[in-house]
C-alpha cells in the first residue's frame, strides 16, 4: 500500500482534492454535464452521481479512490455505459470513475498471442490492432464498437461467437485492479508471467463481479488465430419453431458453429428498414449460422448444416458469397438494437437463458406475453446458447406502458427460471434484476457471494446497490415500484 498523500485527508474537501489529482477538465460537477452519466442503456433507471472523474492513469485512479475512501463516498466504475441492467446507476449518489481516457492497446506480444490493454480500450480496437497478423480477440458483444474491456471483465461479456469461443473469462489471463481502499493489485497472470497461476483463481472471482470488487485498470488478454475459412449462412424459415428445432439439431449433430443467431419477423423488418440488407420481410424467423475453422472438412460440414436446415423446412438457405457480404450480414445483426429506434421510442432488453430444447416454448411464451400486455416484443438472440433477448417496446412518456413493459420482462424471466434456465446470460444483474437473485439462488448461495465481495470491499462502497437483494434502498428505488397501480 503506498503512503497517503496530503490530498487523502478529511480536511481537504473532496471536490478540491479530486480536482487537484485529475485536473479541472477531468472532474465534472455541473448538473448538465452529469446528466450524460445518469444511466446506462437501461434508460428506465436514472440518477445523477455527485461527480464524475476521468482519470488518465492507474496512479490517478488509485489516488481518486483513496480520496473517496477517506470521505466515505461510494465509487462507481464506468466504461462506455452500454450496460443494459442499470449496472452503473448512482443509486445512493457517489463518484463515477469513468475509464474513457485510459483506452490504449499498450503492448502486443504476437509470439505468445497476448495483448495488454487499458481498461477503457474499446473491445473492437484489440482486433483492429492485431488483425494484420492473422489474430483476433474473440469475445464480441454486439456493442463491441463502444463497450470497453473493463466493462467486459466486470460483466463477463459474451457475444454471438461465445458459442464456440467462450466468454470473457476464457480470454482474460489477468488484470490490474485498484481496490476500494486504493491499493493496486494484479489478479491472475501478470504481463511478464507464464500461462498458469497457482493458488486460488482470484482472477476468475473478479470477472463478472459487476464493478463491486474494485476498478480494473489494465487487462492482459489472449489472442486467437483467425480461422482459415468462414462459411456464413442466412437460413430462412416460415416459423420460429422450425428455426428453433434447427438450432437444436445442429448442436445434436456434434457441429459447433462459430455463431448461431436467430432473428424473428419483427426485428428483421426493423433491421431491413434501417440497413437494407435484403432480408425477406415475410419470413417467420431467420438464422445466421457461421461455420469457421480449417479448410479441410469444411465442405462436409456445410452440406450437413444445409441438410439439417432442409429437414426443418428451411424456405431458403443463402451462403454469403464474399467477405463483404459476410461483414454486411454481421453489421446488420450487431446493429439490431439500433434499428429499434425507428419503430419505438424506448425498449427494454431482457437477457434470459433457457435450455436450447426449450427455445420453441419460451418463444411461444414471449408471443403470448406480448399479446397479454399489448406491447410488441421483437427477438434477436444467441440461439445456440439458449440466450434470449426479447426487446420489449414501449413509450416512457406513458406510465402504464412502462409498467406493462416491466411486467412483461419479469414474467419472461420467471418463465426462464421455471424452465430450468437463468435470469442473465451475459448482461448481468445490475439494479434491474436484484429481486431475481433470491429466486435463482438460495440464501446460503447469496451469503457466500456476499462474503467474497466483503473480502474485496469490506465497506461495500464500490458500486453499491447492485446484484444483491440485501442492498438497502434498491427495491424502493426501482421505477417499477413507483409506476402507478
Ligand atoms: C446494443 C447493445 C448490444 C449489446 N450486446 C451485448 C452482447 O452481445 N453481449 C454482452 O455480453 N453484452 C452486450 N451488451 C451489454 C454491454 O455492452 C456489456 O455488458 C459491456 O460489457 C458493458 O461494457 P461498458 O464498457 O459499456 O461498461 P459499463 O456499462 O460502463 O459498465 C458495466 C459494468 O461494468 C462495471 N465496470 C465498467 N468498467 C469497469 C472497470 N474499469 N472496472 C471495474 N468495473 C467496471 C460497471 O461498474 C458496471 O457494473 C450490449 C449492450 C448494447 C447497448
Amino acid at each position: 500500500m503506498s503512503k497517503p498523500t496530503p490530498l487523502v485527508n478529511m480536511q481537504v474537501p473532496w471536490e478540491e482534492a479530486l480536482r487537484a489529482v485529475v485536473g479541472p477538465e477531468a472532474l465534472l460537477t455541473d448538473p448538465e454535464k452529469l446528466m450524460v452519466y445518469e444511466c446506462d442503456a437501461l434508460t428506465l433507471e436514472k440518477k445523477i452521481p455527485q461527480a464524475v472523474v476521468l482519470p488518465a492513469s492507474v496512479e490517478e485512479v488509485a489516488e481518486v479512490v483513496r480520496i473517496c475512501a477517506v470521505h466515505k463516498l461510494p465509487i462507481i466504475p464506468r466504461g462506455a455505459g452500454t450496460s443494459l441492467s442499470g449496472a452503473v446507476l448512482a443509486v445512493d449518489g457517489g463518484i463515477t470513475i469513468c475509464l474513457s481516457r485510459m483506452q490504449k492497446v499498450l503492448e502486443v506480444d504476437f509470439e505468445n498471442r497476448r495483448a495488454l490493454v487499458e481498461a477503457g480500450c474499446v473491445n473492437a480496437w484489440i482486433t483492429r490492432a492485431v488483425q494484420s497478423k492473422g489474430l483476433f480477440y474473440a469475445p464480441d458483444p454486439s456493442s463491441q464498437f463502444a463497450c470497453t474491456l473493463g466493462g467486459n471483465v466486470a460483466t463477463n461479456s459474451g457475444g454471438p461467437h461465445t458459442l464456440k469461443y467462450g466468454v470473457t473469462t476464457n480470454h482474460v489471463l489477468g488484470y490490474e485492479m485498484v481496490l476500494p481502499d486504493g491499493e493496486i493489485v494484479w489478479l491472475g497472470t501478470t504481463p511478464d508471467g507464464g500461462e498458469d497461476q497457482d493458488g486460488l483463481d482470484l482472477r476468475g472471482a473478479g470477472i463478472g463481479s459487476e464493478g463491486m470488487f474494485g476498478i480494473v485498470t489494465r487487462v492482459l488478454v489472449k489472442l486467437v488465430p483467425k480461422p482459415q475459412v468462414f462459411k456464413t449462412f442466412l437460413a430462412v424459415f416460415e416459423t420460429v419453431e422450425d428455426a428453433s428445432r434447427t438450432v437444436g439439431d445442429i448442436i445434436k449433430a456434434g457441429i459447433v458453429p462459430g455463431a448461431l443467431e436467430m432473428m424473428d419477423q419483427l426485428i428483421t423488418r426493423a433491421i431491413e428498414e434501417a440497413y437494407h440488407f435484403g432480408f425477406p420481410l415475410d419470413a417467420g424467423a431467420l438464422l445466421i449460422i457461421e461455420l469457421d475453422g480449417a479448410e479441410a472438412g469444411m465442405d462436409a460440414q456445410v452440406q450437413q448444416v444445409e441438410a439439417i436446415c432442409n429437414q426443418n423446412e428451411a424456405r431458403e438457405i443463402r451462403l454469403a458469397q464474399s467477405e463483404e457480404e459476410r461483414t454486411q450480414l454481421w453489421k446488420c445483426r450487431k446493429r439490431a438494437f439500433g434499428a429499434i429506434g425507428r419503430i419505438s421510442p424506448n425498449y427494454l432488453t431482457q437477457d434470459g437463458v433457457v435450455p436450447r430444447s426449450k427455445l420453441p416454448a419460451i418463444m411461444d411464451f414471449i408471443r403470448q406475453t406480448s399479446e397479454k400486455v399489448g406491447l410488441r416484443i421483437p427477438n434477436v438472440f444467441h440461439a445456440g446458447d439458449g440466450n434470449i433477448h426479447p426487446l420489449i417496446l414501449f413509450d416512457e412518456r406513458d406510465p402504464d406502458e412502462v409498467k406493462r413493459a416491466v411486467q412483461a420482462g419479469e414474467e419472461i424471466l420467471e418463465k426462464c427460471l421455471e424452465m430450468g434456465g437463468s435470469v442473465s446470460g451475459e448482461h448481468g444483474i445490475g439494479v434491474e434484476k436484484v429481486d431475481f437473485m433470491a429466486k435463482q439462488f438460495t440464501k446460503a448461495d447469496l451469503q457466500a457471494m456476499l462474503d467474497v465481495r466483503q473480502v474485496f470491499d469490506p465497506e461495500q462502497r464500490c458500486n453499491p446497490d447492485k446484484m444483491f437483494p440485501t442492498s438497502k434502498r434498491c427495491a424502493d428505488f426501482m421505477i417499477r415500484k413507483q409506476a402507478p397501480a
